[in-house]
C-alpha cells in the first residue's frame, strides 16, 4: 500500500497551467484513465505521472530513460525530484561531443570594415558617391576597386533602408485612410 494517494480526476485545463518538471516544457497534457487516477504527460520530454493530493509528490509511469531506475513507478516528492536531476545535468555535458572545433576562421579586414562603416554613415547622412569615394581615398589605404565596392555596398544598404521605411510609411497611411472610411460609414449609418 502507498502512503500517498493520487489525484483522481483532474481538470484538462491544468495541463495549460502545468509545466513539466523534468525539461520545464509549458505545454502538458492531461490523460484521463477510467480505472487508475489521471496522468499528465509532457508532448516534449514524453514523461507522464500522477499527481498527489497534496502535490508534493509525483508518481512516474514514464521516465527519461537515464532515470528510469530513480525515479519510475515509486512516489518521489519535488525536492528528490531536483536532486536527481541536479545530478543529471552534472553527468550530461561530460558526455557531449566537445565543440571546439578551433577557432581559425581568418576575421575580416579591419580597415575594410571602418571603411564600410564609414562609408555607409556617409551616404546615409546624404553625401554623393564621389563625395564618399575621396573621404575614402584621402583616410583609408585600399584601392580604388575595393573603394568602388564599399560605395556601391553602401548606396545599395541605404536604398534598402529608404524602402523599408517607405513601406512602413505606406502601411500607416493605408491604415489612415481605413479608419476614416470607417469613421465616415459609422457617422453616414448614425446620421
Ligand atoms: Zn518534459
Amino acid at each position: 500500500m502507498s502512503q500517498y494517494i493520487a489525484i483522481n480526476r483532474f481538470p484538462d485545463t491544468w495541463g495549460m497551467n502545468a509545466r513539466c518538471p523534468v525539461c520545464k516544457s509549458r505545454t502538458m497534457k492531461v490523460i484521463h484513465f477510467d480505472s487508475s487516477a489521471d496522468q499528465l504527460q509532457c508532448p516534449v520530454c514524453g514523461v507522464s505521472f500522477e499527481v498527489e493530493e497534496k502535490g508534493e509528490h509525483i508518481f512516474f509511469t514514464q521516465t527519461p530513460l537515464d532515470l528510469e531506475i530513480q525515479l519510475k513507478h515509486h512516489w518521489v516528492s519535488r525536492q528528490e525530484l531536483a536532486h536527481e536531476l541536479g545530478n543529471r545535468s552534472q553527468v550530461v555535458p561530460s558526455q557531449q561531443i566537445p565543440l571546439e572545433k578551433g577557432n581559425n576562421q581568418p576575421k575580416g579586414n579591419p580597415l575594410r570594415a571602418e571603411a564600410v562603416r564609414r562609408a555607409r554613415k556617409l551616404v546615409e547622412l546624404g553625401n554623393s558617391p564621389a563625395v564618399v569615394r575621396s573621404a575614402l581615398s584621402e583616410s583609408m589605404q585600399l584601392t580604388d576597386y575595393a573603394i568602388e565596392e564599399i560605395i556601391s555596398d553602401a548606396v545599395n544598404v541605404h536604398k534598402m533602408k529608404q524602402k523599408e521605411s517607405n513601406k512602413k510609411y505606406w502601411v500607416i497611411a493605408a491604415g489612415a485612410i481605413v479608419i476614416v472610411i470607417l469613421i465616415i460609414f459609422v457617422l453616414v449609418l448614425v446620421l
